[in-house]
This record gives structure tokens, sequence and C-alpha cells, in this order.
């Protein structure tokens, strides 16, 4: 087992302006330490404010910053997408650009995925700082995921994640995908472990999901998965010639 993967942080930005210089001083502060190669790579979905333009000076300031940008938003899971194509490195580390997920949290993660040899570590939000509103439609909505699709994690909507890029690109792509990331590895047979993370409130910018459109969605996305479980193609080569 290789124990110094290099990572690549992909973080999907949507209308987040006042919250991507602080996150990329936590990145750099989290990641620095550690002594491996990393980048990051954000994926620019369409904003409408000067996301783009901060982007754009945080990559002249930093090679190891580098972003993509979409014509028109695509969606949370699109740009996870087009960031994991993007990567260049053994590992992607997924992350909300809204300075909820805490990068300082990264270090321990990747401590646990290459303690355990793992394909990807999930973050846990055990104290979530959101409304009530959220806490508990995201507990439902993680309850009824969970009950339906068979073996996850505790909070799959927990954006923070390390997987795998290889894996990660091999994961099939939907609008929504981003809410089941932990069950289309495990369908790949990875190895899976979570860890308690910190969670903060959202500070600058706003919430890009409705409570209701979200649970229609999300549940809607369910009787695909489903569907797409029953159907999911696993295997593993037994030889080579
Ligand atoms: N996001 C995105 N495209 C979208 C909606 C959201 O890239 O169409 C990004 C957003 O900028 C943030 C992350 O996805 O980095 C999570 O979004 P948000 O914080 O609004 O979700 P919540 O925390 O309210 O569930
Ligand atoms: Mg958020």
């Amino acid at each position: 087992m290789q124990h110094s993967h290099s990572l690549s942080v992909v973080v999907p930005v949507y209308n987040e302006e006042a919250n991507l210089r602080p996150l990329m001083e936590q990145i750099r502060a989290a990641l620095t330490p550690l002594g491996r190669e990393w980048e990051a790579v954000f994926v620019d979905d369409g904003s409408t404010d000067q996301s783009l333009a901060v982007l754009r000076e945080l990559a002249d300031a930093d090679p190891r910053v580098r972003y993509l940008a979409f014509v028109a938003n695509r969606g949370q899971s699109a740009a996870f997408v087009a960031g994991f194509a993007a990567a260049r490195n053994d590992l992607v580390v997924t992350m909300d650009a809204d300075l909820q997920n805490d990068p300082a949290d990264i270090p321990a993660l990747l401590g646990l995925f290459e303690r355990e040899g793992l394909d990807m570590a999930c973050g846990l939000r055990a104290k979530r700082r959101d409304t009530f509103v959220k806490r508990i439609s995201s507990k439902f909505g993680n309850a009824v995921r969970t009950r339906l699709t068979g073996k996850t994690v505790t909070d799959t909507g927990c954006s923070l994640k390390i997987m795998r890029a290889d894996m990660a690109r091999r994961m099939p792509p939907f609008k929504g995908m981003h809410r089941f990331f932990p069950n289309l590895m495990l369908w790949q047979g990875a190895r899976v472990a979570e860890m308690p993370v910190n969670h903060r409130p959202r500070n600058a910018g706003v919430s890009k999901y409705g409570t209701l459109d979200r649970a229609v969605q999300g549940g809607m996305d369910l009787l695909g998965v489903r569907w797409l479980r029953s159907r999911f193609i696993a295997y593993q080569i037994k030889e080579q010639g």
C-alpha cells in the first residue's frame, strides 16, 4: 500500500465570491505541512458574481491553484465530475466552497484513509451548523437513502470526502449523483469508512438549494439509483495477457 498519496482538492463554486480567498488560505494552511504534492481544482459552475475573477487571481498567484469555468450553471454534480476529470493527482478531496467544510480536517481524514488502506474516507458532520429545517431534511434524506440504497455511510450529504481518483472517475455521471458518491464507490468494491468532521455556519453567500426542491429531486434520484444498483457494471480482472 502506497503511503504518500498526492492530492487534488476539487471544489464546486457557484456564486461564492466572498468565500474563495479565505478558503484557499485554509486549504494552503492545511496541506502545506503534509509535505505532499497537491493542487486545488476549482470548478466555477456558471457563477454570475465575481467568483471567476477571484479564481483567476488565485490561480495567477499560486501554480497549485487551477480552475475550470462552465459556460452556464450545470449543478454541483456536474462540477464534481468535471473536477475529477481534470484532477492530476492520486486522490481527490471533495469539499464545498462556502467554508462550511473545514480544510483543517483533511490531514486527519487522510490519516484514516491511509492507515486503514481505504479507497474512500467520508466526513460525518457530527454537529451540523445549519438551520433547523435543513438539519431535519438532511437527516431524513440520509435515512431514506440508507434504507433504499443499501449499505452506505451515515452522512452522504457531507461534501468533505477523500476518494481514489481513478475510482471517482469510474462513477457513472448523473445530476444529483453527489448525494450518492458512497454508494457509487461501494458498488465498485471500494473500502469505505467515515469519521466526524467540523461543520461551520455559512457566513457569506446563500445556500443554493430549497428544502422542497431538494426533497423532490432527491426522491426521484433514489428511484434511478435503485435501478442503477441492479444494473451496475462491476468487474474484477483475474488475468491479463
Ligand atoms: N454549488 C454548485 N452548483 C450549484 C449549486 C451549488 O457548484 O448549482 C456548490 C456551492 O457553491 C457550494 C456547494 O455546491 O460550494 C454546496 O452548495 P450549498 O452550500 O448551497 O449547499 P448546502 O450547504 O446549502 O446544502
Ligand atoms: Mg453549504
